[in-house]
């Protein structure tokens, strides 16, 4: 920790612009949140960590107080991770190196059995399908909007009990297969979801494992996913309202049972969906903080 602290005083102290990295310290598959305070002269660009680049934005409560969310990976290692700030000074690029630490998240493990055509699905019509819509989903996911559709705190899209949290490593059937990449919401059938945020609808289809599947683009690369839907009330393309209704939850896809299954992703990387709600709520959806 103490380590953290002399970077920030070291670098607050040399560089054109004051930041806050808000959770210095984050696990694998969580967001992590950096703030910015505006400087005279200086042009905040992105955050780049590795090849992925994170938009570094205004935030839509508070003018002149700038903000970036850096996502990482279910299958990031632990490590010091060197995060690069670009930002243009008096016309000319420059960047900032900030450091923060990955450790590896507490995860469960979880059995479940189910269809066996939806583990291993052999027929070539079938493999054609799910290549298809992953694709399109990784082109929607990798597009970073750059309007900004947030103007209040997130919301849950069902009130209800959680069946099954971010992270749980999952073994279908015996096999190892991944991990669950969101978080679901216990639903019978019928029930309504509601939008989590502000937003445009950039999906409203049914898929191989997601079932009905609804996602909204909530801008600067922010994304919110609804699976196993029953019946869509909204279409591609519309824009909806925090606490619109998108359909109706259902069963369909790769299920055991009726649920919602409510998931997210920043540029792509898909994240613990409730930490990544929690932690702009707390921090930069409030309107007066800092
Ligand atoms: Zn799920």
């Amino acid at each position: 920790m103490l380590r953290y602290l002399l970077f920030f005083l070291c670098v607050t102290s040399l560089f054109g612009f004051n930041f806050e990295i808000v959770n210095p310290d984050v696990a694998n598959g969580k967001t992590a949140l950096i703030r910015f305070e505006k400087q005279k002269g200086v042009i905040f660009k992105d955050i780049r960590v590795g090849k992925k680049n994170f938009p570094i934005f205004e935030n839509p409560l508070k003018k002149g107080e700038y903000c970036a969310l850096v996502a990482f990976s279910y299958y990031d290692k632990p490590a010091t991770k060197e995060l690069y700030a670009e930002y243009e000074e008096n016309g000319q690029k420059k960047e900032t190196l900030l450091f923060l630490h990955l450790h590896a998240g507490a995860y469960k493990k979880e059995t479940i059995q189910v269809d066996p055509s939806k583990v291993n699905p052999k027929a070539p019509a079938v493999k054609k399908r799910i290549a298809r819509e992953y694709a399109q989903a990784m082109q929607i996911y990798n597009h970073v909007s750059s309007k900004n559709y947030l103007r209040e705190p997130f919301i849950l899209p069902i009130e209800s009990s959680i069946t099954s949290e971010f992270g749980k490593a999952r073994v279908y059937n015996g096999s190892l297969r991944g991990y669950h990449s969101g978080t679901d919401f216990r639903a019978k059938v019928g029930t309504p979801i509601k939008a989590a945020n502000d937003g445009r609808v950039v999906l409203a289809q049914k898929r191989f494992y997601s079932g009905g599947t609804v996602v909204l683009d909530h801008g600067k690369g922010i994304y919110t996913c609804y699976f196993h839907m029953s019946k869509f009330d909204v279409k591609k393309d519309a824009l909806v309202k925090r606490g619109d209704i998108l359909g109706l939850s259902g069963e369909s896809g790769r299920v055991t049972g009726p649920h919602l299954h409510f998931s997210a992703r920043i540029n792509g990387v898909q994240v613990d969906p409730l930490q990544l709600i929690t932690l702009m709520n707390n921090n930069i959806l409030k309107g007066n903080n800092l």
